[in-house]
């Protein structure tokens, strides 16, 4: 016997196929979302609606925008010749907060791991290459890549992965100092850690 109806039922459904929202949230937000106004029911879908249609990848860095290119990597005032990959838009976030970095970002949109079947093909790392083989798409030469993946074993497998694939084009390769807690997402992680981590960048 379902104890809800078909379309709580639903909902629910729904709302617990969202990373980290467990059954539990998921009956919480939903029988929140009956109690709000159909006003606000509709805002909320409309925006997610809008949300999606509307942001894409940024052209050169694959960052989460609005536009065709970021306004980072349209931005005159960033260096062009330094490249910082990270893992998510999130990371890439949490770096512009430190508001110490002027270099330009990529981001991969995951980690390779063997564990979970992500390989290589299955994040934005051809996009990087072509990048790197290109000047950079904006027509300045790349001097420096620093890897920013995650200290977790997917970060550390990426950046071994990677720093194997640009070292012949003659780029230098560095990765953000291990200051960063195993496994610990970017994200969460205070800007004095971010700071210390991106200064202490070592050669790969
Ligand atoms: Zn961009």
């Amino acid at each position: 016997m379902d104890l809800y109806s078909g379309y709580l039922n639903k909902l629910i459904d729904e709302l617990a196929a969202l990373p980290g929202i467990g059954n539990k949230s998921a009956q919480r937000l939903a029988f929140y979302i009956i109690s709000m106004s159909d006003a606000r029911v509709k805002k909320l879908s409309d925006t997610i609606v809008a949300a999606k249609k509307n942001v894409h990848y940024c052209k050169i860095c694959q960052n989460l925008t609005d536009t065709e290119i970021c306004p980072i990597c349209a931005s005159d005032r960033r260096d062009k010749s330094t490249i910082m990959v990270v893992e998510t838009s999130q990371d890439l976030a949490a770096y512009e907060r430190t508001g110490r970095y002027d270099g330009v970002y990529h981001v991969l949109h995951g980690a390779i791991s063997p564990m979970l079947g992500i390989g290589p093909e299955d994040i934005r790392l051809k996009e990087l290459m072509n990048r790197l083989k290109d000047n950079g798409n904006v027509g300045v030469p790349v001097r420096e890549v620093i890897i920013a993946t995650n200290s977790s074993l997917e970060g550390e497998t990426t950046a071994m992965y990677i720093s194997r694939l640009i070292k012949p084009l003659g780029i230098k390769v560095t990765r953000i100092a291990s200051g960063v807690p195993v496994g610990g997402d970017l994200e969460n992680i205070d800007e004095v850690t971010l700071l210390r981590a991106l200064e202490g960048r070592t050669e790969l």
